[in-house]
């Protein structure tokens, strides 16, 4: 059916959300809880989990993963980590104690985050976590805390200002990475200085493999200094795909403000890329085939001859697939062309509204009921508070049904930071609960709640 020019961008197809839709679930849920939702779909982490290792086995690169917890709260995504052995990347007190009350080990925890606070370095360094140090003040209270405290040596990798991102408000700069390489040799019966670590915005493969080719050098450099230097962290940022090629870029071509409510307009630079030419385990194979700036070897034999550890801290493409957000349509109304929904939560669930942004995968409408007439409904999606700003979706979707008070607007794929990032009790609305539904293949998928609310 011709949306006529309406752009659209309908997410991949997702087996497991399908089968979740299909079995009448969501309306039972929604009506249950009486508001918004999330269902969260942890056997797709465990597969992206999977996938990423099977990539870096078939490269033959040794890595370990460490999950970055901050994507979203739920405990059913640390549980997974911990029962698959992986690692989670925590950056407070309260991250920290969530993974290890979860069950992950605390060596398989990686503490990433600026000026961390005296508790989070007193549980890391007593739990053996390994601690991604931002400042050098930040080493000399790593060297103290652990000099006072009951277990040493504390495990540190040392964070690096990236060159091509010299405006980053993390890491040390070239001077200060020469000092703490210093004070590192010099605190050694307090500190096990294992490796570098890096955090790139963007998800550019390139300079990825070349900063990480320069530190494995460093880490070459540091061994004939006594430090250990064996493993390095090149943070997250691996790309997620949530639409096709076609449609992202048909969409960048010809999405203009009449397509928006209030005419609001969006520049093409202002969206999530929606789509990647690889994404996921894939990107990550991409990468360590990815021959270094100057090298005459893939990243992969790079790290491999250095014997060095990759170390890899993904949260967006961990979760893709791993869940999806679905409110109730509590009223709709009728504009010049187009309509204006009102649903019964806020943008406060889809995290990208918050950021000068739009969250571009096309919501799915499910009609409350089966003989909605079918067609071409263009409506904007707006919350159920009183900002005039709270809009979920400002882009005039084009639905195949007349949407109807009562229908349901599911947003696919909303685990990698969407969920509750920004979430908040504004103007005293519940939090959305969050379910798990860990059994797909089944008429029935079977359902509980996450063990928490936030
Ligand atoms: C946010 C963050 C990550 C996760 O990034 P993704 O893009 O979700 O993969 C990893 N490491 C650090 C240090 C971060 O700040």
């Amino acid at each position: 059916m011709s949306t006529g020019d309406w752009p659209v961008l309908p997410v991949l197809p997702d087996a497991a959300t399908d089968a979740v839709v299909t079995s009448g679930l969501l309306r039972e849920l929604a009506y249950a809880f009486g508001g918004p939702f999330h269902f969260l779909l942890p056997d797709a982490f465990t597969a992206n989990l999977r996938a990423m290792r099977q990539t870096l086995d078939a490269a033959d690169v040794d890595g370990f993963l460490y999950y970055a917890k901050k994507a979203n709260k739920a405990a059913v995504f640390v549980e997974r980590a911990a029962a698959h052995g992986a690692g989670v990347d925590v950056a407070s007190a309260a991250e920290l104690r969530e993974a290890l009350g979860h069950g992950v080990r605390g060596e398989h925890l990686v503490v990433t985050g600026p000026a961390k606070d005296p508790a989070l370095l007193r549980l890391a360094v007593t739990h053996g976590a390994l601690i991604a140090v931002d400042a050098l003040g930040e080493l000399d209270a790593v060297i103290t805390t652990a000099l006072a405290g009951p277990v040493r040596p504390a495990r540190v990798l040392l964070r690096v200002l990236p060159p091509v991102q010299p405006h980053s408000r993390f890491g040390l700069t070239e001077d200060e990475l020469a000092l703490a390489l210093e004070r590192c040799v010099e605190a050694r019966q307090a500190l096990r200085m294992e490796g570098f670590s890096f955090h790139l915005s963007g998800y550019a493969l390139q300079p990825r493999a070349d900063l990480a080719a320069r530190l494995t050098e460093l880490c070459l450099k540091a061994r004939v200094a006594g430090l250990q230097a064996d493993r390095l962290s090149i943070g997250g940022g691996l790309p997620v795909s949530y639409t096709d090629a076609d449609s992202w870029h048909a969409f960048l071509a010809t999405q203009c403000p009449a397509h928006y409510h209030a005419e609001k307009t969006f520049a093409s630079g202002d969206f999530y890329p929606y789509h990647s030419p690889v994404s996921g385990a894939r990107a990550l194979a991409a990468l360590l085939e990815t021959r270094p700036d100057g090298a005459d070897r893939t990243l992969a034999r790079t790290l491999t001859e250095a014997g060095v550890t990759l170390l890899l801290e993904p949260g967006r493409a961990l979760l893709d697939r791993a869940g999806a957000t679905v409110f109730t349509v509590q009223g709709v109304k009728d504009r010049d062309g187009y309509q204006l929904l009102t649903v019964d939560g806020t943008s406060l669930s889809l995290s990208e509204q918050w950021f000068n942004s739009e969250y571009a995968p096309d919501p799915r409408l499910i009609p409350r009921r089966p003989d909605a007439p079918a067609g071409v409904f263009p409506a904007s999606v707006g919350a159920a508070t009183c900002l005039e700003s709270d809009l979920l979706t400002w882009r005039k979707i084009a639905f195949p049904h007349r949407p109807r008070a009562g229908d349901l607007l599911l947003y696919p794929n909303t685990a990698g930071y969407q969920m509750d990032s920004n979430e908040s009790p504004f103007h005293d609305l519940p939090l959305p609960p969050k379910v798990v539904v860990d059994r797909t293949d089944r008429p029935r998928p079977r359902w509980r709640l996450d063990r928490h609310f936030i």
